[in-house]
């Protein structure tokens, strides 16, 4: 594989002259583009006619069920035949409303209505307008316009959910940004202040969080927003206990608690929804990504009972919210994973990748191995001692080179994870962690030739 294959040739003309990448142009000249043409299972092919095993679920981590899957292609040009759109406002897709009745069955607590968007920036952006309108609605807090956010955090790139949002390569060139939104450090893995275990280091994040409250002024905030796994750095599990304090803290200030699970949600970490692994219950709570499995585009946003009750009506419109296709595309992926069983072999095939990644602890470049179902992170680092960042084209290397050997990982921070499509065999799993472990162990031996990135312990 070289720069200057057909993929490579294609997306920087294309680049260049009629196509916006997301993310850098810069990014697209270092890297090698991969543009896809066909995939089948777990494998994908390229424009180059190369083929990779996908670790990733395709690189958002969406395609949870793996490619072409002929009942979810079946389900949805049925009904693009039947009725291909519904409308907005007064008019509305039966299966649409189908849809909402099944969410209202699997989500937690009490959280019963949906609104329906195209995607999970657009989920987290209803979010946020819905807090407030809650909070002005129901009377207690009439002023109530502020979020607080964490560190790191990303909750999409429309407006609202920029400004939550803290990946600063994408924060800084909306900047100035949205009035309203503060952050508060979030627990971190791995890395967290010298002195301090990860335990102390979260319930020293909650203290924070209530003390920003306070200083913020309790009658003027309106939510706190936290994806309950972060995925910066890559998968950040947070201590026990927590998520529980941020729900007490909530409900102590009167601020509501807003669950971005929209890359956690159907079975990636081996449970449902993230934060059922704690039993915590938000008040709002946002999905995608693996809503459609990648199928179809399709953003959601939960409310409970209480504030579907207190807010009147909800003045947002969204062409394709809650699009017939969509929704068809989402019954058929609930059918999917309840029929064969998803979460769990979620929950069963992330310990096997635990255990087929174990040892790898031992290298020197390896800072942590860690994950939840089939959701793992290896955080890299240039010296274990002082657990300072790695050096990123080491990372860069170990991706190209795992993408060479024929499977697909994604570098995300300080960290490289897999996210496998929920369908992986274990045969196609032990494959690919293969090649990664080979990509991770070749990269040790040359660890020499990178330079220590600096940046003592955040
Ligand atoms: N929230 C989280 C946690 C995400 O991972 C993402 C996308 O990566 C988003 C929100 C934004 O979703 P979308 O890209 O569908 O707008």
């Amino acid at each position: 594989m070289t720069a200057n294959n057909k993929s490579s040739l294609l997306y920087k003309d294309a680049s260049r002259h009629y196509i916006w990448p997301q993310l850098s142009k810069e990014e697209i000249v270092r890297g090698v583009p991969v543009i896809l043409s066909g995939g089948e299972g777990v494998r994908v092919r390229t424009v180059d006619g190369d083929e990779y095993l996908d670790l990733m679920s395709t690189t958002a981590r969406a395609s949870t069920l793996g490619y072409g899957n002929e009942r979810m292609v079946d389900a949805v040009t049925s009904q693009l035949r039947t009725l291909h759109y519904g409308g907005t406002a007064n008019f509305q897709a039966d299966v649409t409303i189908e849809l909402a009745k099944r969410l209202a069955g699997l989500a937690p607590g009490e959280l019963s209505a949906t609104y329906f968007v195209g995607s999970g920036s657009e989920a987290n952006e209803a979010a946020i307008k819905l807090a407030h309108l809650y909070q002005r609605s129901a009377g207690a807090k009439p002023r109530a316009y502020k979020v607080i956010a964490r560190w790191n955090a990303y909750h999409g790139s429309a407006g609202g959910a920029m400004g939550a949002s803290d990946w600063l390569g994408v924060r800084h060139p909306s900047e100035p940004g949205y009035p309203g939104y503060s952050r508060v450090p979030a627990p971190t893995c791995y890395r967290f202040p010298i002195g301090s275990t990860e335990a102390e280091y979260a319930d020293i994040c909650a203290d924070m969080l209530e003390q920003q409250i306070i200083h913020e002024g309790p009658e003027l905030v309106s939510a706190v927003i936290a994806e309950p796994i972060m995925q910066a750095n890559g998968v950040q599990i947070p201590a026990d206990g927590y998520l529980q304090r941020v729900r007490e803290i909530c409900d102590r200030h009167g601020v509501l608690m807003i669950a971005d699970e929209v890359i956690s949600c159907f079975g990636r970490t081996g449970e449902l929804f993230a934060l059922n692994h704690w039993r915590v219950e938000p008040d709002i709570m946002t999905m995608s990504k693996a809503l459609t499995a990648g199928y179809m585009p399709l953003g959601a946003t939960m409310v409970t009972s209480r504030i579907h009750e207190a807010v009147d009506g909800f003045p947002d419109i969204h062409t394709y919210g809650g699009h017939p296709g969509s929704a068809v595309a989402s019954m058929t992926m609930i059918d999917i994973v309840e029929e064969e069983d998803l979460v769990a072999r979620s929950a069963s095939l992330g310990r096997t990748a635990l255990r087929l990644l174990s040892g790898c602890e031992e290298l020197e470049i390896v800072g942590q191995i860690r994950g939840r179902g089939l959701w793992v992170a290896v955080d890299f680092t240039s010296d274990p001692q002082s657990r300072a960042l790695p050096e990123p084209t080491m990372l860069e290397n170990i991706v190209q080179r795992t993408r060479d050997l024929g499977a697909l990982v994604s570098q995300n921070g300080t960290a490289i994870e897999i996210a496998p499509p929920l369908v992986i065999t274990e045969a196609d799993l032990e494959t690919g962690i293969a090649m990664f472990r080979q990509a991770i162990e070749e990269a040790n031996k040359q660890r020499a030739s990178y330079p220590a990135a600096g940046g003592a312990v955040e």
